[in-house]
């Protein structure tokens, strides 16, 4: 099949390029490079064009059919979207909107959506499945549980299939295939713990230990990348016998605090992590641990890179080499 890959010069994006043209898919990926990075553009040609104006994008599906779409674009620093929120809804709703207009005009039906965690705010229970309230508490996660929502509508106005995959802590990289995780400002906790040991970052601060939780910080579910990229190849194949709209959560299932997550790199990299102590950072759940059965039972998803070690080391050998 032709798939395009919007926002392909991303973080997960250019994994799920890496790994449909792995399956032996033709991959174009359109991507306005505001975040991207052409560099990781290496599966397919790219074409530079933004959601937000709607005439650009006829170009990625005029020059060969497309047959489904993987949508990444998407503004994503949760404490961003409280201060601009204007900016969120525009890029991550409009932005949508235009490309599922796009896919409309040139009779595209099938979609694999990037959603989040975020679109449940406080968690209600350590294990978030797919009937968990979705109750969004900043922007970025509302931004995409609307589109989400009009994906819902669209399937039923319009016969649009798509599948939302919400993941929880994506983490790790491709490093023999020279991709992985560059963004700027960096806010998540693997890179930074990287590249404060690399020097390439500042000193790691860790955000809290008076959490409800084994060792007082927060836990989160780390999910490989190319997990996440495989995820989204099994969802493709999904929705060609499963018409609709479906959502499924995305995550290992375990959760590791950040004291184990630095524990892990100090492993992995045979290195200490200094990091200095901080009070908590505003909206930050204490645990947040996804139930991914649906996915392992629908999709037939496992993660197969899901020790914390494995993890960190991709990040690792990434970080090390960063090329971009
Ligand atoms: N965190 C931290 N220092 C950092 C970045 C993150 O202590 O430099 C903590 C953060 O408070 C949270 C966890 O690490 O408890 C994961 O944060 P991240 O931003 O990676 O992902 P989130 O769960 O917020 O999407």
């Amino acid at each position: 099949m032709h798939i395009l890959v919007c926002g392909g010069a991303g973080y997960i994006g250019s994994h799920a390029a890496l790994a449909l043209h792995r399956a032996g898919h033709r991959v174009t990926v359109l991507d306005n490079l505001s975040t991207g990075h052409a560099e990781a553009v290496r599966w397919g040609p790219l074409v530079q064009a933004d959601l937000l104006n709607p005439e650009s994008l006829d170009a990625a599906f005029t020059a060969e059919p497309v047959d489904a779409v993987m949508h990444f674009c998407a503004l994503s620093l949760v404490g961003d979207s409280v201060r601009e929120p204007y900016d969120y809804y525009r890029n991550n709703v409009t932005g949508s909107l235009n490309l599922l207009q796009a896919m409309r005009r040139h009779q595209v039906d099938k979609l694999v959506f990037s959603s989040t965690a975020a679109v449940f705010g406080h968690p209600q229970s350590d294990l978030i499945d797919e009937q968990h309230p979705t109750q969004p508490i900043n922007p970025y996660g509302a931004s995409k549980w609307m589109v989400e929502r009009i994906l819902q509508d669209a399937a039923a106005a319009y016969g649009l299939n798509s599948v939302a995959l919400r993941y929880f802590n994506a983490a790790g990289a491709a490093p023999d295939e020279g991709i992985g995780e560059s963004h700027q400002p960096e806010t998540h906790l693997i890179p930074n713990v990287l590249r404060g040991l690399l020097g390439t970052g500042p000193q790691l601060k860790v955000f809290g230990d008076d959490y409800p939780t084994r060792d007082g910080t927060c836990i989160r579910d780390y999910v490989h990348v190319l997990d996440l990229a495989d995820a989204h190849l099994r969802a493709l194949t999904y929705l060609a016998s499963n018409p609709g709209h479906h959502v499924f959560n995305l995550g290992n299932g375990e959760g590791f605090s950040v004291r184990e997550v630095i524990a892990a790199a100090e492993r992995v990299s045979g290195q200490t992590v200094p990091f200095a102590m901080e009070s908590r950072r505003e909206g930050d759940p204490a645990v947040l641990v996804a139930s991914s059965e649906r996915a392992r039972k629908e999709l037939g998803w496992a993660p197969s890179r899901a020790s914390l070690d494995q993890i960190i080391g991709d990040a690792w050998a990434w970080h090390r080499a960063q090329p971009f």
